[in-house]
């Protein structure tokens, strides 16, 4: 007998970035502590090119605030 070790589909996990959502299931805002804006991630950022439905929370670390410049970090929601 020959032993086959099956080869299985194996699921790659993505690391799991936890996005905070409103009730209705829509991206929740994110407001600068700085200015006020306020990113919508349903809309996404025209002048930073983020494109609609991009939650706050995948933006990268290099993200500032189209208005202010403020980091991530100034965020909150
Ligand atoms: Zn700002």
């Amino acid at each position: 007998m020959i032993c086959r070790t099956m080869s299985s589909v194996q699921t790659e996990r993505k690391p799991s970035t936890e996005v905070a959502r409103r009730s209705d299931g829509r991206l929740d805002l994110w407001v600068c502590t700085r200015c006020g804006y306020t990113y919508d991630g349903e809309l996404g950022e025209p002048v930073s090119q983020t494109a609609p439905g991009t939650p706050f929370e995948t933006l990268p670390e290099f993200w500032r605030c189209p208005h202010c410049t403020a980091e991530k970090e100034y965020f909150f929601h």
